[in-house]
């Protein structure tokens, strides 16, 4: 941002592009609801309870650990190709870090990791007994937040190379081949209503709250406890960058802090639960990159990206994107490549096992003095088993989309992945769930978790869609019993 408010004619000030209000000023109100983290869920709480109480006279805030560091996800930047998504996303001074303790990943900003996401975002296939309340409920809540993130499958619909693979696909058996959908605002600007960002980030969800109402937002304020009394919540312990600490007080409390940093913060309050922070789950990631030569698709190709569903008795789903690394390839004209790349992944389920854990360290503490993580994850034989299957369709996907082979698998291991989940799982029983249906820690009046952590039983689709649509469904239940 330019700074002409501050006299510089050329310097960079404080981004202002959203109104944040100090930590300090903040602890002087007893809020409503006080949401923590502005990722995925954060934002789709607080966009929601911003639209219920347009007109009421409630108090919500929200404290986030990073700062304003980008009003949207990195894809919409024009100067952005695959290699630099990369390099801004994860390299040395890129968005993505590593969980301290764990090869997990977070984004520590305004936006969280939806800032540098890929915006997939399939619906899960749910059994009915898999799922803590009825499945027509997370059919209404799959469509509003399809509806408030632009998910369509027409990003690639079309495409010469879509509609190619598509037939080949088809013509193999995969008759299930479809388009994958993305999270992507593919509405015109027109009328004056602008439509400048394609890929969706949460910043979307904190523009929508704000034109709805006003809220307080502390940037680069950390949570680091909870404070509850005679279950009850009471609000959260938070600190400055700069370490001062301040008490923030509320009715409610929302953790969207992820599913590693919410089972830490709830554990480090001595928030009780046998369940917390156990049954970490995540998808087993096999994937390839396959060639194309450009001499044999001479024409524009286009862009392809191409799911095959989880379905009973199938626990993966098959993913198929490019070319160039991914769905997307701004200003690079494409005549010119002789060669392109082209992605086949196997995304597969993980067992959430109460084995799988996240717990504090007792020997490492961060820098404002809360434990870092351990974590236990191992793949169990039926992991392995899905890998296996992983490997062998992508074999079959790749011989009939005609690409050649350039390189061996690249395969997650058990600690690393984009996709954990389950560590605050949602259900009925307090002894093998965190929450209740509602997101609602059990025994704890007003504390409510709201990120990954709380997906009852991660299937193999993406879990980003999922989170949201449990997120609206936690802020409809706080806005009605508020
Ligand atoms: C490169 C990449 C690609 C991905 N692609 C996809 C995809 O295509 N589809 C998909 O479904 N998913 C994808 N994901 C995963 C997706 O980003 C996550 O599922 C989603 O963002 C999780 O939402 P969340 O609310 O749980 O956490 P996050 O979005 O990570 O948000 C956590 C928020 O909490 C804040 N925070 C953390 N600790 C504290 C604290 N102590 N106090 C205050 N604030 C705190 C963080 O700064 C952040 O704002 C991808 C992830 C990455 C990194």
């Amino acid at each position: 941002m330019l700074a002409m408010s501050r006299g510089n004619e050329v310097g960079i000030s404080e981004p202002n592009w959203l109104p944040t209000t100090p930590l300090e000023e903040m602890s002087k109100t007893r809020y409503d609801v006080l949401i923590v983290g502005t990722g995925a869920g954060g934002g789709a709480v607080l966009w929601r309870l911003c639209e219920h109480w347009k007109n009421a006279g409630k108090k919500i805030g929200v404290i986030e650990a990073g700062d304003l560091i980008l009003p949207t996800n990195i894809r919409n930047v024009e100067t952005m190709n695959s290699q630099r998504v990369n390099e801004l996303s994860y390299g040395k001074r890129g968005l993505v870090i590593e969980v301290p303790g764990t090869n997990f990943r977070e984004i520590i900003a305004v936006g969280g990791r939806t800032l540098a996401w890929n915006a997939y975002s399939p619906r899960m296939h749910i059994e009915p007994n898999e799922w803590p309340f009825p499945l027509h409920e997370m059919e209404q809540y799959y469509r509003i937040a399809e509806q408030a993130m632009g998910v369509s499958v027409s990003y690639m619909a079309g495409s010469p190379i879509q509609q190619l693979f598509l037939n080949r696909l088809w013509n193999s058996g995969f008759s299930r081949a479809q388009n994958m959908p993305m999270a992507a605002d593919l509405e015109p600007t027109k009328y004056g209503e602008l439509h400048s960002n394609v890929y969706f980030s949460s910043v979307k969800f904190l523009a929508r709250a704000l034109f709805a109402r006003a809220f307080d937002l502390a940037v680069l304020s950390r949570a680091v406890g909870i404070i509850a009394n005679n279950g009850k919540v009471e609000g959260i312990e938070a600190m400055t960058i700069d370490r001062k600490s301040y008490t923030v007080k509320a009715d409610n409390v929302v953790l969207c802090t992820s599913s590693v940093e919410t089972p830490r913060l709830l554990l480090h309050s001595g928030i009780p639960g046998p369940a917390i922070g156990h049954y970490l789950t995540k998808h087993t990631v096999v994937w390839s990159p396959f060639k194309l030569n450009r001499e044999q698709y001479p024409y524009v190709t286009g862009t392809a990206g191409i799911l095959l569903p989880e379905q009973e008795g199938f626990p993966l789903q098959i993913q198929v994107d490019g070319p160039s690394r991914a769905v997307y390839y701004h200003n690079k004209f494409i005549p010119f490549e002789s060669e392109e790349q082209v992605n086949v992944a196997g995304i597969g389920i993980v067992q959430p096992r109460f084995e799988n854990y996240v717990s504090l360290n007792p020997l490492k503490q961060d820098r404002y003095g809360v434990p870092e993580v351990r974590i236990q994850m191992t793949y169990s034989p039926y992991d392995y088993a899905v890998t296996a299957l992983a490997e062998q369709l992508i074999g079959r996907v790749v011989s009939a989309l005609g690409l050649e082979t350039t390189a061996a698998f690249n395969r997650d291991a058990p600690l690393q992945g984009d996709h954990e989940s389950g560590t605050c799982r949602m259900g009925v029983d307090p002894v093998t769930t965190a929450t209740n249906r509602f997101g609602q820690i059990h025994g704890i009046g007003g504390l409510f978790v709201a990120d990954n952590s709380v997906i009852p039983m991660l299937k193999a689709a993406n879990p980003t869609l999922t989170t949201v649509a449990l997120a609206l469904r936690t802020a409809d239940y706080i806005a009605l019993t508020t």
